[in-house]
């Protein structure tokens, strides 16, 4: 009989096996799984009941083709993604990629992780997430409205209310949302509020949604330094990106007396000592859709760096809010030299293994994207509630509830790290505590 190690590493074996070429479904997995052991010692049936392997393997996963025509009547081939991972606590929900770099696996990786993020929560849904390698930079309104129709011409068989409810992530914001649900209505003839999430709030949304990935990361970093008896008031605070997570990140710490000295994109970082002015990145990003390298013409104090590394750039807190693996072990060290007191990933998975262990040896307090960041899909349910009840709840109530949700995840995974034996490791506990709500659910329902 195998060891609980030995069937952890036989399980990754074979999950590297059957996704030849997924390193960050394989990343993903692996961070996950290596923390079980604890459970399946305390816990024998779930590897009897083959729980992890099943666990491992996408309920559904569905590939489909993209033809869209530019302004110019050129016609493009893309492929679309939409991965249903676990349904065990509710219908499939996670968000849209549009971004060149999207592949089978990388959408793997996002929906794996989706699966323990919503069931930390504690709200109903299951997990699932989709998008395409389109690249969405430089197109007009109308290019970007003729791809989302045609995605939602395959997509919309797929997906409901109660079977599978996406949402935006990296290229997708309010207006692909809009373009989506309004091929989604046209087709099937129903106005079918809850099959989408991140609306505008005239027509369907929540209010608080477009803020909440951001803000619930603030939240969760507020209860980490709460724990060591800390706040964010005068803390200094460097945050990567400058898209939708990014943005209100910055706002919220802004909001709680924090200073944001830097932001970047993917071409570069913008360094403001006197702290950054949120209102000139959010005109330059949400409005006039241009590269934050302008932020520097308007304001002369600031400093531009094309290619820059913003993790070298000394701060209290540091949130990574852009892609995965964009903070390694380098850029941890330096961190940690420059004196960084906490960090929580607004991103998912944006740093490294190398990394994440850096910052424990460190004693610096880390808030793993699965917990940090899961006040988007939480306020998306949220979304999903009021869409169902055909309500529209106020900002401040909708604000409230986020707030209560983030401090819950973060109380669940400090006290599942301290009862597993792994105090202060929110990773451990953010692993261990929704593993055990999906696990529980599966067994439930038999073998299927
Ligand atoms: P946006 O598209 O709004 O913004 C993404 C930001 O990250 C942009 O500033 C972009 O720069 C930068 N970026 C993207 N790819 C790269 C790259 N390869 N290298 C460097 N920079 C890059 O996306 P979101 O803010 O919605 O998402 C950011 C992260 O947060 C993602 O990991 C996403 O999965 C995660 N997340 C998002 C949620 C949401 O509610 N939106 C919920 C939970 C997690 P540029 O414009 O130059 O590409």
């Amino acid at each position: 009989m195998p060891n609980n190690r030995q069937r952890i590493g036989a399980i990754y074996e074979e999950v590297v096996n059957r996704n030849p070429g997924e390193a960050e479904f394989h990343q993903a997995v692996k961070e996950v799984i290596e923390t079980l052991e604890p459970v399946l010692r305390r816990y024998p049936h779930y590897a009897e009941h083959k729980i992890i392997e099943r666990i491992c393997e996408p309920e559904r996963q569905i590939i489909f083709r993209v033809p869209w025509q530019d302004d110019k009547g050129e016609v493009h081939i893309n492929r679309g993604f939409r991965v249903g991972f676990n349904s065990a606590l509710g219908p499939y929900k996670g968000g849209l990629r549009f971004h060149p770099s999207v592949l089978i696996g990388t959408i793997k990786f996002l929906a794996f992780q989706q699966t323990f993020k919503n069931a930390l929560t504690g709200l109903p849904i299951g997990s699932g997430k989709g998008g395409s390698d389109f690249d969405p930079k430089g197109k007009s309104d109308s290019e970007m409205m003729r791809f989302c129709q045609s995605f939602m011409t395959e997509l919309y068989r797929h997906i409901g209310e109660m079977t599978d409810v996406p949402a935006g992530d990296i290229g997708v914001g309010a207006r692909e949302v809009g373009y989506l649900f309004g091929q989604y209505k046209r087709i099937t003839n129903r106005y079918e509020s809850g099959v989408l999430t991140g609306k505008s709030p005239s027509w369907g949304g929540a209010l608080v949604r477009k803020e909440a990935t951001g803000y619930g990361t603030v939240f969760f970093t507020e209860a980490m330094l709460k724990a060591r008896k800390m706040d964010l008031q005068g803390q200094t605070c460097v945050v990567s990106g400058s898209g939708n997570v990014a943005l209100y990140a910055m706002q919220q710490l802004q909001i709680l007396g924090a200073k944001v000295v830097a932001c970047s994109d993917s071409s570069g970082v913008i360094y403001h000592k006197d702290g950054i002015h949120l209102d000139t990145i959010q005109r330059l990003k949400e409005v006039e859709r241009k590269r934050i390298k302008e932020y520097a013409d308007e304001h002369k104090d600031a400093q531009y760096m094309e290619g820059g590394n913003i993790w070298s750039i000394p701060c209290d807190v540091a949130l990574p809010c852009a892609t995965q693996n964009e903070l390694d072990a380098d850029a941890a060290r330096t961190l940690v030299a420059n004196g960084v007191i906490a960090v929580a990933e607004g991103a998912n998975m944006p740093t490294t293994p190398d990394a994440v262990k850096v910052f424990h040896e460190a004693g610096i307090a880390f808030g793993p994207g699965k917990a940090a960041n899961a006040g988007g899909v939480a306020t998306s349910a949220l979304e999903m509630q009021q869409n169902a009840s055909r309500d529209a709840w106020s900002f401040e109530y909708t604000e409230t509830r986020l707030r209560e949700i983030m401090r819950n995840i973060h109380a669940d995974c400090q006290r599942t790290a301290e009862e597993f034996g792994a105090p202060g490791n929110y990773a451990y506990g953010a692993n261990i505590a929704s593993f055990k709500r999906v696990a529980d659910a599966m067994l439930a329902f038999g073998l299927i």
